[in-house]
């Protein structure tokens, strides 16, 4: 699936800056997971590479471009150009340093190593194969270690003309200054529901399934298409929102023993948390909404600084600050609640 669903003026921008006689050479991609960064990513590559966009003569009018059909385009969509690079944690691209003695594979290493980073600049010096182009997308980018981050500084600093780089990242801030202020950032926000509705019925998705995917996804294209593919994740989703609000209910070891599941769970299954902590964000954003609607006995600060908690403990965890202590703090930041509050519930017409 490689349509983007939202964004209209990113793409318009991107579309620009491939026409521009000097494309920027890094974007930033600030957003959060699922609201189409990859795959903006991956416009830029097709709208730098396009054949119709590179044909002297009549080429298409911008608006049209990429085209879709040219066969930059479909291997790109497809996956399988060669000149598009992922690069994450792992160990894609590992440069051992010349002379190091034993240099072990990392495929489950946590972070982007100071290694990859040098098989990288390796790469980039290199021609791409047919490229104009080459894309190599680096996601997620909050996970450059120390090292890696200022040895990839350089290369950012003097491309070669050849290479483009997408950093992709949820949390921008915790890449290096230095590297952020070579990127060109492009903050991906979440799409309306109705958009999303709509791109979902475009990509041929039944109706029914597109509007509830669309009611559920939080904004996330990438969410909702996920959902309509499988929609019995939306169920899971309803559970996990309805255990939250159990757990906000309970009394601090309530709250404590939740933290402790996630942190066993972050151990073995980090999805399992993320998902927990999407459930937590819904739960809270419903109450912020039900206080702006309803001013007064609900205020919008508990909900405020809960969803303030909720980044934080997503943050510090994509930092791997010990999990625990971290998903302890954002249990007990929350507000205390009462579910009979809910106004919803409320009976109304008695005042
Ligand atoms: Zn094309
Ligand atoms: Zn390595």
């Amino acid at each position: 699936m490689s349509a983007i669903v939202g964004h209209e003026a990113i793409v318009r921008e991107l579309r620009s800056f491939a026409a521009s006689d000097d494309p920027p050479h890094a974007l930033l991609l600030a957003g959060p997971e699922g609201c189409g960064r990859g795959l903006l990513a991956l416009e830029y590559a097709r709208l730098l590479n396009c054949e119709a966009a590179a044909s002297p003569g009549p080429s298409l009018p911008l608006p049209s471009l990429p085209c879709g059909v040219c066969r930059s385009c479909r291997l790109i969509a497809e996956g399988a150009h060669p000149d598009v690079i992922h690069l994450g944690p792992g160990d894609t691209l590992c440069r051992p340093r010349a002379g190091e003695g034993s240099h072990e594979l990392h495929p489950d290493s946590r972070d982007i190593r100071i290694c990859q980073v040098r098989g990288l600049i390796e790469l980039a010096a290199r021609y791409p194969f047919e490229a104009r182009y080459r894309m190599v997308v680096i996601d997620p980018a909050d996970r450059l270690g120390r090292d890696a981050s200022h040895t990839i500084l350089k290369t950012l600093e003097e491309p070669p003309g050849h290479t483009v780089f997408a950093l992709v990242t949820a949390a921008p801030e915790m890449i290096i200054e230095t590297v952020r202020s070579r990127c060109r950032r492009i903050d991906v926000h979440p799409v309306s529901r109705s958009e999303i509705e709509a791109g979902l019925i475009a990509l041929g998705i039944d109706a029914a399934v597109a509007a509830r995917a669309a009611a559920e996804c939080h904004g996330l294209p990438g969410r909702a298409i996920a959902f309509a593919a499988d929609p019995a994740l939306m169920g899971d989703r309803d559970r996990l929102i309805a255990r939250c609000a159990r757990v906000a209910a309970g009394r601090v070891p309530a709250r404590l023993a939740h933290a402790g599941e996630l942190a066993e769970a972050w151990r073995r299954e980090r999805s399992v948390v993320l998902r927990a902590l999407d459930a937590w964000e819904a739960f809270w954003e419903e109450r912020l909404r039900a206080a702006a609607v309803a001013p007064g006995p609900l205020d919008a600060a508990g909900p405020v600084a809960a969803l303030r908690a909720v980044a934080q403990a997503r943050a510090d965890l994509q930092a791997q600050v010990q999990a625990r202590p971290a998903l302890e703090l954002m249990l007990l930041t929350f507000p205390p609640v009462t579910l009979d509050a809910d106004p919803e519930e409320e009976p109304t017409g008695h005042a």
